[in-house]
C-alpha cells in the first residue's frame, strides 16, 4: 500500500456517517488500515468499509458504544485482532442534545458529556496503552497519535446547548494535559475544531435556504464546511507532515472563531 499512512492501523469511532466517515475514506486513502466503529447503525459502517474497498482502501467495522468502558476496551481487542496494530486514534463519536437551560434535564446533560468527553478519555486512554506495547510504525516518526474531536464551541460560548459547548470545552483541557503527560513516550496528541460541516448532526443548520443564510453569516470564508475539510486535517495530523505538532488546536471553520460580527465595528 502506498501513502502517507501506509502500514498504518487507524480506528475511528462514530465512523458511520458525518465526519468520522470522511476521515476513516481519508485515512484508509493514504494507506492505512482503517477500524470503522459505530454504534447501532451497521448497515451504514457497512457502506463506509465498502465504500473503502472500491477505492482500494482496507477497512473493517466494529460495534461499540464509547460510552462504556467493557466496550471501549472490547472494541480495542477486536480492532487488534484484525488489524494487528494501533498507530492513529480518531475519538471522533459525539451527539447534541439542545435545550435552553429551563429545558435542560440532568440527562440531557449526561448524556452528552457521556459520550463527548468521556468517550474520548476512554478511547484515548485504550490507546496510549497499545501505542506503548508496540515498536512504533516503520513509516512514522512517533509511536503513535489520537486526533480528538472538538468544536469551535470549544471556545464559543453556545446558549441552549451548555452542555455541548462544555463538553467540547473539556476536550481542550483534556487533550492538553494528556499530550503534556504522554509527548516525551513520543505520543502525539491533538484536536480539530470544526465550524459547521454539512452532517446529520446539525441539518437543521443548513437544510433550508434561510437557514443555510444565516448559518453563513457566522462564517467570513463564505460557505458551509463539508466533511472533506476536516478528513484533510486529520490527515495531516495523523501524518509526519506534521511530526512536530503536539498538543494543539487544528481550527477548520471558514473563520467561524474570528467573531466575524466584529467586521464591520472595529
Ligand atoms: P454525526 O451525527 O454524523 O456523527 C456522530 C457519530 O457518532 C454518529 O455516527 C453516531 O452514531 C456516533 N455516536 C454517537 N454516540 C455514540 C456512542 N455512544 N458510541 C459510538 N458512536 C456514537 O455528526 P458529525 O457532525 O459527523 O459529528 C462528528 C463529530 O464532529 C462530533 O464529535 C461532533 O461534535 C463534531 N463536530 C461536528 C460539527 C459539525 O458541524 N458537523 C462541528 C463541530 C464538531
Amino acid at each position: 500500500r502506498h501513502g502517507l499512512l501506509a502500514g498504518q492501523a487507524a480506528l475511528v469511532t462514530g465512523a458511520s456517517s458525518g465526519i468520522g466517515a470522511g476521515i476513516a475514506k481519508a485515512l484508509a486513502g493514504e494507506g492505512a488500515v482503517v477500524g470503522v466503529n459505530y454504534r447501532s447503525d451497521r448497515a451504514s459502517a457497512e457502506d463506509v468499509v465498502a465504500a473503502i474497498a472500491e477505492a482500494g482502501g482496507e477497512a473493517f467495522e466494529i460495534e461499540a458504544d464509547v460510552t462504556e468502558e467493557d466496550g471501549v476496551e472490547e472494541m480495542m481487542r477486536t480492532f487488534l485482532d484484525r488489524a494487528g496494530r494501533l498507530d492513529v486514534m480518531v475519538p471522533n463519536a459525539g451527539i447534541q442534545k439542545d435545550a435552553s437551560i429551563d429545558e435542560m434535564t440532568l440527562d440531557h446533560w449526561k448524556s452528552v458529556l457521556d459520550v463527548n468527553l468521556t468517550g474520548q478519555f476512554l478511547c484515548a486512554r485504550a490507546a496510549i496503552a497499545q501505542f506503548d506495547t508496540q515498536p512504533g510504525p516503520a513509516t512514522s516518526a512517533s509511536v503513535g497519535k489520537i486526533i480528538c474531536m472538538s468544536s469551535v464551541h470549544q471556545d464559543i460560548p453556545c446558549a441552549g446547548r451548555v452542555n455541548y459547548a462544555a463538553s467540547k470545552g473539556g476536550i481542550d483541557m483534556m487533550m492538553r494535559s494528556l499530550a503534556q503527560e504522554v509527548a516525551h513516550r513520543r505520543i502525539r496528541i491533538n484536536s480539530i475544531a470544526p465550524g459547521a460541516i454539512k452532517t446529520p448532526i446539525n441539518e437543521e443548520a443548513w437544510q433550508t435556504e434561510e437557514a443555510e443564510r444565516q448559518l453563513l453569516e457566522l462564517i467570513p470564508y463564505g460557505r458551509v464546511g463539508v466533511v472533506e475539510d476536516v478528513a484533510r486535517a486529520a490527515v495531516w495530523l495523523a501524518s509526519d507532515l506534521s511530526d512536530y505538532v503536539v498538543g494543539t488546536t487544528l481550527y477548520v471553520d471558514g473563520g467561524m472563531s474570528l467573531y466575524p460580527g466584529f467586521r464591520d465595528n472595529g
